[in-house]
């Protein structure tokens, strides 16, 4: 066995050849004839000349061998629903919906809009755009009317795939009439809308012309065999959006070669998952942890992927473990403010079922606290490994890797880099951190396979927010603090950027912001995150408004309050929305007019401001402690 640092050393040195050797892990209709083109720093091109296809290497390749394996699971706690699904029943599905998305005029480069609670028809329309070579780009069924109305204008969709609703917690959530006011709200119209009626809204309106129901479409191609289109390596696979600083979200693109190959090996080094074994990911389809770890990588190994419609905590907080039980689930993979959660119930729950089964328990997406990650390692008795990524690399970048070495497990660090990643933490004038100095995390390119190949219709826009920390050396940029011991642990301390996590979910404070200064009342407004117990952080937000009378007593105050925080359901989703809006006459800035958010996160957390001296009016200071309850109002 090869140790992690002779794995990694190796994928740095010679990329070409420790990637090629990867690349054995998918089927390729075509060999490449390059491992790499880097020609155009800091774009890669990985697996050049090679064709493939992800639904091929995901359902076919599989189906071919093991037809009436398991392939996926589907259980829904909200609807009591079980659906197992062998590769056979799959491959039918995804060239059922497949052939449906052709009549419907989609074809290779067309780009389709899956706006979807967790459903089978979700994952069978993902991996039907991977098939025939359409792009897709999945947007978070949490996501409000102003959210995919941005997304819906920057893809431009041919077709939108939805669903009547989704169900949370007991409640139908409807989806369509967001649907409808996006499109409402889009420059682009989308030519169709396939519906998916799951019967959960009884008032949704089918609008002629435009919506198709996709029951009644199926039946006409129940046994359509749909070819597989090959793709050249680099062609675009989907767009997933993500928060940045401005207020319009990036499209991640992700190439097709490269992220199959990355994914396939991601779940041999790291997630230790092989052909015939389950794996249970319980994020969601719009996330990107959803893409790679509950369709395309576990499928991609030839295992079975559970997907879930359901909390952690009903009909109680022992449902996850139950599943593990009763599918023999393998490799499992959440969330820290899930574990937090379940933190707070009792251990019963945990106790009672047979986890035996069960290798390793993932936790990604935010930081993951020492005394949850302590926690639950001692609970479970199996390595919990933190991994440390974001959508733009769509795999880890940091993390334990068992597949290739057991390394021990300290609590509160993802460990180390993975191999493909030329990580280094860095001072901010380009030059690199001693051990144990916090800097910045950067990557230096090429990136790996598998990370955005550019941001969607915009490479200049790929170059100057990502690769353009130092003039020199060339590096990109996590946006992260970290540290790197004198053992090679590294830490993350949080985001460089005005982008906040929120139970492991990006949110950009800039787009919160624009959703409330949507609102009549408002002038001016500033929103940060602040330390969260359970979900990490959650947004606050400091409002001035444009007529003092809206504010003029309590009541007043709280309905405007109100008011903002619909507004915010509204537009961006209740994802988004902050904790507080507190109502100031003025906001703390700098003479030069430069928001001062890290001093406002600082008191809303109870800590010390820092320097202040740059203020413009010291009043504003005194109305946020005033605001936060500093002081009583005079
Ligand atoms: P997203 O693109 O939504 O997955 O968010 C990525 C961001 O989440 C990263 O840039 C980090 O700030 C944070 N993050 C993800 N995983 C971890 C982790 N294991 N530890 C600390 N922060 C994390």
């Amino acid at each position: 066995m090869t140790s992690i640092k002779a794995f990694h050393q190796l994928s740095i040195d010679n990329p070409d050849v420790f990637w090629a050797e990867e690349a054995k892990l998918i089927d390729w209709h075509k060999p490449f004839t390059k491992t790499l083109d880097f020609s155009r720093p800091p774009f890669a091109k990985w697996f050049v000349g090679g064709e493939t296809n992800l639904c091929y290497n995901a359902v076919d390749r599989h189906a071919a061998k093991r037809p009436n394996d398991r392939a996926m699971v589907f259980i829904s706690t909200e609807t009591d629903t079980e659906i197992v699904y062998s590769f056979a029943e799959l491959k039918q599905e995804v060239m059922r919906m497949a052939a449906a998305m052709q009549s419907l005029g989609v074809g290779q480069g067309d780009r389709v809009l899956i706006y979807m609670p967790m459903i089978p028809e979700a994952t069978f329309a993902m991996l039907a755009c991977a098939r025939i070579g359409a792009i897709h780009s999945v947007v978070f069924g949490g996501f409000a009317s102003g959210s995919l109305a941005t997304r819906i204008d920057d893809a431009t969709p041919k077709l939108i795939v939805s669903a009547d609703a989704g169900m949370r917690g007991g409640k139908a959530v409807p989806y369509k009439h967001l649907l409808d006011d996006a499109i409402t709200l889009a420059k682009h119209k989308p030519a169709k809308v396939l519906m998916v009626d799951r019967g959960l809204d009884k008032e949704f309106q089918k609008i002629a012309g435009r919506d198709v129901d996709y029951a009644t479409l199926r039946t006409q191609f129940m046994d359509t065999e749909v070819p597989v289109t090959w793709l050249e390596s680099s062609e675009p696979s989907y767009i997933l959006y993500t928060s940045g600083t401005t207020g319009k979200p990036k499209g991640v693109q992700r190439d097709t070669g490269g992220y199959a190959v990355a994914l396939a090996a991601s779940m041999k080094h790291i997630y230790c998952g092989g052909v015939g074994e389950t794996m249970f990911s319980t994020s969601d389809i719009g996330w990107v942890v959803g893409h790679s770890y509950i369709v395309y990588g576990p499928l991609i190994a030839g295992m079975c992927t559970i997907m879930y419609e359901g909390t952690p905590l009903r009909p109680d907080p022992g449902i996850w473990w139950q599943i593990v039980e009763k599918y023999k689930v393998n490799v499992m993979f959440s969330a820290p403010t899930a574990a937090r959660v379940l933190k707070k119930h009792d251990t019963a729950y945990m106790h009672k079922y047979d986890l035996s089964s069960l290798k390793h328990l993932f936790l990604a997406g935010e930081p993951l606290d020492q005394p949850t990650h302590e926690w639950i390692m001692g609970e479970l008795k199996l390595p919990v490994i933190d991994n440390y990524w974001q959508t733009e690399t769509g795999w880890p970048i940091l993390a334990a890797m068992p597949g290739i070495e057991k390394t021990e497990i300290r609590f509160g660090t993802p460990s180390f880099p993975v191999y493909g990643y030329d990580l280094r933490i860095f001072r901010e004038d380009g030059t690199v951190c001693d051990a144990d100095e916090k800097g910045i995390v950067g990557i230096v390119p090429p990136l790996p396979p598998g990370c955005l190949s550019t941001v969607w219709g915009d490479d200049e826009r790929f170059v100057s927010t990502y690769f353009s920390l130092f003039r020199e050396p060339q590096v990109y940029s996590s946006f992260d603090w970290g540290i790197k011991d004198k053992d090679g642990y590294h830490y993350i301390l949080g985001r460089t950027d005005d982008v906040i996590n929120v139970a492991g979910h990006r949110l950009g404070t800039r787009e919160i912001e624009e959703a409330i200064q949507g609102h009549p009342a408002i002038a001016e407004v500033a929103v940060v995150g602040v330390a969260d117990q359970l979900k990490g952080q959650m947004p606050m937000a400091f409002a001035v408004v444009k007529d003092a009378a809206s504010i003029a007593t309590p009541e007043k105050r709280l309905a405007l309050e109100k008011a903002v925080l619909k507004q915010v359901d509204d537009s961006l989703g209740a994802i988004a929305r902050p904790s507080r809006v507190h109502f100031l006459t003025v906001l703390p800035k700098t003479r030069s007019g430069k928001l001062l958010r890290r001093s406002i996160q600082a008191l809303a957390e109870g800590r010390d401001p820092g320097d202040l001296t740059t203020i413009e009016d010291p009043a504003a200071l005194e109305q946020l402690q005033q605001a936060l309850g500093f002081k009583a109002p005079s």
